[in-house]
């Protein structure tokens, strides 16, 4: 979770890092720290908990010294949130200093039998024992300490670390996200893009067990002890796609951004698409595995591939996979589903398919991420940074990706192209501010509430699903989904009078739902209609058009911007909700 920076070059590095953490707060975490070094000089710690605002205040990082340094936000799994367990972390002797982002399985062990020889510990982390390794071998050299180090190390870490008197910075990955981005007055390393956009978009994707040594004169890479080339993409991020522009926060940018997010899913190559037809036409057996927001697109993608093409697919929770592992066979097709491509429990997944000699395509925003470099092939959804923790635009795209696939596979991927792209001006108007006002007012209505409602049937179920996690995580206001057929059986006893229900309708199964709404209404219910078409028995009406196999899209970009409305009024951080991170990369 949460994220690491390091910089060597010819710059001063403190403010390069701090600029790097703010690119990265969007990650979520609870703490922060830097600590750089000159090579003739000590290495400087500062460090604490809170925002990396406040810390700066109190702390001042910029007026640290040095041209190389690490830097880090932490998500505390391994003891608690204190000025002590923030990172970086420090050896017995406090000359060699390290950030980690993941879990070391192993630390007790490793704790134990490093306090046997003398090692002094200053904090309850898994994440210190790593100094301490490095220490322990450090009459070998820096560069060998280092390795002999990571081999002990189990679970899943992205490391830096730096020495006294070394002009290096070396980093590792396992099973966390790191990348290098190469600048022309000196070298990154970050846990995720935008942390560097600002200075260089030349990237240097990882693999697991990769061991990076920076220098000023350069880098080299090194796995299983073996120097490696890893060749540099330029990516086609701006950095003013990570900005936030006019808008207040980047959710309402995100949201905004809508109508051409769709667009740039849709253009894919043709031959990638038409080998994973193939693929599917082949396979004994399909799952859609995803968390969150990735498992409701899943969820489309079940309805589409049912009704558009007959054809089975699983969609499945990322975190359950594992339970459906003796259907895995060598003819099985696994879709892993993540906008950043890292999510702890998906790459899980992956690895639970390929144990068992599945072919797997990731669906990711993400160049270069695990999932990309983990799976067999990949089809990306050229979303750009989503910034907001809460996935908005990459949800729209991986619903039209699944849709997609969908179509190509009974052959209309000509007429499917045609279709989203009349549907510009349709998602264009949903985030014009007269929506927005509109939805304001919905907002003011519902902001008091303690519990909200959802219903929906078919493709609208998934939305349901999908529009109760954005009320949820962004507001905090309890929000719950239901298929419409099910309200019978249990759910209706929450309607009494008042109750707010939000009800998804669409052309195809309008009767059905029109009954459940009716059953609401009785009991007192006040129902929002998220349709094309009027109804009496809506007190509030959101119009969307009707579009068929994309209704999920349309559909789904009011409650985004309904979600937005709420949070703001309660005056909470729509970006950054409690107790939540972008990439969640621990399982
Ligand atoms: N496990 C480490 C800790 O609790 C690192 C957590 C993180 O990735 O932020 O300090």
């Amino acid at each position: 979770m949460c994220g690491i920076v390091g910089y060597v070059g010819y710059r001063k590095a403190s403010p390069l890092l701090l600029k790097g953490l703010k690119n990265l707060e969007y990650r979520g975490y609870d703490s922060a720290g830097i600590a750089t070094c000159h090579a003739q000089s000590c290495i400087e710690v500062r460090k604490g908990i809170g925002k990396v605002e406040e810390i700066e205040k109190k702390l001042n990082f910029e007026s640290l010294d040095g041209d190389m340094g690490i830097a880090h936000t932490r998500w505390a799994t391994h003891g608690a949130v204190t000025d002590r367990n923030a990172h970086p972390h420090t050896d017995s002797t406090g000359k060699i200093a390290i950030v980690h982002n993941g879990i070391i399985e192993n630390y007790g062990e490793l704790k134990e039998e490093l306090i046997e020889k003398g090692h002094e510990f200053r904090s309850e982390t898994d994440s210190e024992v790593i100094a301490h390794l490095i220490e322990e071998n450090i009459a070998y050299g820096f560069e060998d300490a280092c390795m002999s180090a990571f081999n002990r190390l189990k679970g899943s870490y992205a490391i830096l670390a730096i020495k006294e008197g070394e002009d290096k910075i070396i980093g590792i990955r396992k099973d966390s996200p790191l990348v290098v981005g190469i600048a022309e007055h000196g070298t990154f390393f970050a846990s995720d893009i935008p942390s560097f956009l600002e200075w260089t978009k030349n990237v240097m994707y990882l693999y697991n067990y990769d061991i990076v040594i920076a220098g000023k004169e350069g880098i080299r890479v090194y796995n299983e002890g073996l120097e490696v080339s890893r060749p540099i993409d330029t990516v086609e991020w701006d950095i003013e796609q990570a900005k936030k522009g006019e808008f207040g926060h980047f959710m309402m940018k995100e949201i905004s951004e809508q109508a051409e997010t769709v667009m740039k899913a849709i253009k894919q190559d043709r031959a990638v698409v038409s080998a994973i037809v193939e693929e599917m036409k082949n396979a004994f057996g399909i799952f859609f595995v995803g968390c969150g927001s990735s498992y409701h697109a899943s969820l489309a993608g079940s309805y589409f591939f049912s009704k558009e093409v007959k054809m089975h697919v699983n969609p499945v929770l990322a975190s359950e996979f594992e339970n459906y592992e003796h259907f895995l066979t060598d003819k099985t097709l696994v879709f892993a589903v993540s906008q950043s491509g890292e999510t702890a429990d998906v790459l899980e997944a992956v690895r639970v398919a390929k144990g068992r000699g599945s072919r797997v395509i990731g669906i990711t925003n993400v160049l270069g991420s695990s999932l990309t470099m983990e799976g067999d092939a990949s089809l990306l959804m050229h979303s750009g940074p989503e910034i907001c923790v809460l996935s908005t635009k990459t949800y729209t795209s991986q619903v039209v990706l699944m849709n997609l696939l969908a179509h190509a596979l009974v052959n209309r991927y000509e007429e499917y192209m045609a279709d989203v792209k009349s549907l510009y001006l349709g998602i264009y108007n949903l985030t014009s501010r007269t929506m927005r006002e509109h939805l304001e007012e919905l907002a003011k209505e519902l902001v008091e509430e303690e519990h909200i409602y959802l219903i929906g049937r078919g493709l609208q179920y998934a939305t349901a699903l999908e529009a109760a996690l954005k009320i949820k995580e962004v507001s905090y206001i309890h929000a719950e989904a239901f298929a419409g057929g099910e309200l019978k059986h249990g759910p209706l006893a929450l309607i009494e009078e008042g109750t707010p229900v939000i009800a998804f309708t669409a052309r195809d199964n309008c009767n059905k739902i029109l009954s459940n709404m009716h059953e609401v209404k009785a009991r007192g219910g006040w129902i929002v209609g998220v349709s094309a078409k009027e109804s009496d028995l809506f007190d509030y009406w959101v119009k969307v058009p009707e579009a068929g196999a994309l209704n999920p899209i349309v559909q789904i970009i009011p409650i985004q911007i309904l979600a937005y409305e709420l949070a703001v009024l309660r005056g909470v951080d729509p970006d950054k909700p409690r107790n939540l991170a972008k990439s969640v990369t621990v399982t």
